[in-house]
């Protein structure tokens, strides 16, 4: 999967938006009409929902090593 910039005049998928799509999410193998096509607000609303429940893993793993010197 990757992100486009989208140049084409497409609505923004996202509910009740009705902003241009900035970016498409484009999964592989899939044609240009599955495109999920998104504008920057809610690219930027995704990605802060995202990673509230998935964690990159270098923090994650610095919670880990605090978390087991803790209970030494
Ligand atoms: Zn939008």
């Amino acid at each position: 999967m990757k992100i486009v910039i989208q140049t084409n005049k497409l609505k923004c998928d996202m509910g009740v938006c009705t902003n241009m799509a900035d970016y498409s999410v484009v999964p592989d193998g899939v044609d240009k009409s599955r495109y999920i096509n998104l504008c920057k607000d809610c690219m930027q609303n995704l990605y802060d929902a995202t990673s509230k429940i998935l964690v990159p893993k270098s923090p994650k793993n610095i919670y880990m090593r605090n978390k087991g010197r803790g209970e030494q």
